[in-house]
């Protein structure tokens, strides 16, 4: 499944080498060669997976996956660091540091791409194609078909997006801002009662089989995907 991937890299050539490597995947690509041009792109999208170089002028690597943690909106991004250093105390500090994974350089387009999908599946369980089912309602991502007991719902594509995340991470309140974020990619440039409106497209397509009292919203939070009676 495609994602959005931002890469912070300061040497152009490998930049340049990785963006086309991933571009060729299928995947969209956000680049940054410092810190802060990553934190300005990020506070207007939200990527799926972070590669960060350890060595960037001015605020390294590791300070900024320190800062990702610390961020409630970024908390649960994967991060792969790069980094030219192969010292087992250097990989500890990264992971330390809050790094899912850990690259050293020079690495293969074919295991960039395998470290990427193996922190999708941890981190992001909705970037996969694992088909979800709750209590009759299944979500098939590699066929971008939904059904209800058997019967196949017709969805649009943000109504599919937003129901097979809403089933990765249920029984959990989300607000408007974090939906934007996570099905939308943005939070700052589409309005928030756009997720209303989608929501309100969402049940009407469960109703046929019951399945919109799945979709609960919480009063003055947001909105919960919840198997449980309210
Ligand atoms: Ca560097």
């Amino acid at each position: 499944m495609p994602a959005t991937i931002l890469i912070v890299e300061d040497e152009p050539h490998i930049q340049e080498m990785i963006a086309v490597c991933l571009q060729h995947a299928g995947h969209k690509v956000l680049r940054a060669d410092t810190v802060e041009k990553a934190v300005t792109l990020v506070s207007r999208t939200l990527p799926d997976v972070v590669l960060l170089d350890w060595m960037l002028p001015g605020i390294s690597g590791i300070q900024y996956a320190r800062s990702l943690r610390n961020d409630p909106r970024t908390r649960d991004l994967p991060i792969i660091m790069l980094t030219a250093r192969s010292e087992e105390q250097d990989k500890v500090a990264g992971l330390d540091a809050g790094a899912d994974d850990y690259l050293t350089k020079p690495f293969s387009p074919k295991e960039l791409l395998a470290r990427i999908k193996a922190v999708l599946r941890r981190r992001a369980p909705q970037m996969t194609e694992d088909s979800v089912e709750v209590d009759g309602l299944r979500v098939e991502p590699a066929t971008h078909r939904a059904s209800g007991h058997g019967q196949l719902l017709e969805l649009g594509p943000t109504e599919f997006r937003l129901l097979h995340f809403f089933m990765t991470h249920a029984e959990r309140v989300h607000s408007r801002a974090t939906l934007l974020d996570q099905v939308w990619g943005d939070h700052i440039f589409v309005e928030e009662r756009t997720v209303d409106v989608h929501i309100r497209r969402l049940r009407a397509s469960l109703e046929q089989t019951g399945h919109d009292r799945l979709i609960q919203t919480v009063r003055g939070s947001g909105y919960r995907f919840s198997a449980l009676p309210e």
